[in-house]
């Protein structure tokens, strides 16, 4: 199983970082988590085209982490010389979010199937609604899902990958929670998404200031990965921003309460679990 970081970013713009997004990768099966800004293009990096995606799992409907879900279900959509269906699972509230995005790509779909003469359906997207204690297949890959603790968002949820033995936990946004510990026990990979609350409270600006209730820490994160016994911790979502020198001081802050291989760095940072 090969986890690849696809953006390591957040909500706020950075030229260095595509906004939230992992790709999960185990015997030809490619699940996509999240789809932020510029998902196609480290996907692209990553050796991937859009039609070899088998689906995407959404963590949480906050619009980092589906920014570009638009661009994932057109290029979808017109790069596959047959008609396939695009499956997305993610908590309730995701069916309004795709239907409110196709009504947005009217437009184009319209144009597009009156210029192409050989494509002649419209976008097929397939979505499952999920809840905490479901669990389902996508291609080889087995998924279960319990919920995360993002609150005041709401639902919110993270899941578990499995194949050939190996295991992988994305937790999307949230602080720790009995939820996630359980969801995490004993697994090959836990993905984070992360913030340094050092840093954070360092910057005088009170809507900044908000994130930090709702976001595991650095900290967080290994304490998590510790209790559940997690062989390896994947950190992303990195705000604020790390510096391009700053990958040791933030393995430092997670090595302080977790004694197992951390991993962490820019886009396209890939794991093999
Ligand atoms: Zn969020
Ligand atoms: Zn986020």
């Amino acid at each position: 199983m090969q986890i690849t970081l696809l953006g390591t970013g957040s909500p706020i713009p950075d030229p260095r970082c595509a906004g939230p997004s992992t790709l999960v990768r185990s015997d030809g099966t490619a699940v996509l988590v999240d789809c932020g800004r510029g998902v196609l293009m480290r996907l692209a990096g990553a050796g991937l085209l859009p039609p070899m995606l088998s689906g995407v799992l959404v963590t949480h409907l906050h619009s980092d982490h589906l920014t570009d879900l638009n661009d994932v279900v057109t290029m979808h959509w017109v790069m596959n010389p047959q008609p396939v269906t695009l499956s997305v699972f993610g908590p309730p509230g995701t069916r309004e979010v795709v239907d409110a995005t196709l009504g947005a790509l009217a437009p184009d779909i319209r144009y597009r199937l009156a210029h192409h003469a050989d494509l002649t359906e419209p976008p097929s997207v397939e979505i499952t609604e999920v809840t905490p204690g479901d669990s389902f297949d996508v291609g080889a890959i087995a998924v279960c899902v319990a919920a995360t603790d993002h609150r005041p968002v709401e639902p919110t949820v993270g899941y578990r990958l499995e194949e050939g033995g190996r295991s992988a936990v994305l937790a999307g946004d949230g602080v720790p929670c009995a939820g996630l510990d359980e969801l995490c026990r004993g697994a090959d990979a836990y993905v984070q998404t992360v913030i340094r609350e050092d840093l954070v409270r360092q910057i005088p600006n009170a809507r900044f200031q908000d994130i930090v209730d709702y976001h595991s820490t650095v900290e967080d994160s290994a304490r998590t990965a510790a209790r559940a016994g997690v062989r390896t911790l994947v950190l992303t979502h990195y705000v604020p921003p790390m510096a391009a020198d700053g990958s040791d001081e933030w393995r430092a802050l997670a090595a302080q309460h977790f004694a197992g291989e951390i991993v962490l760095g820019g886009d396209l940072t890939t794991v093999d679990v």
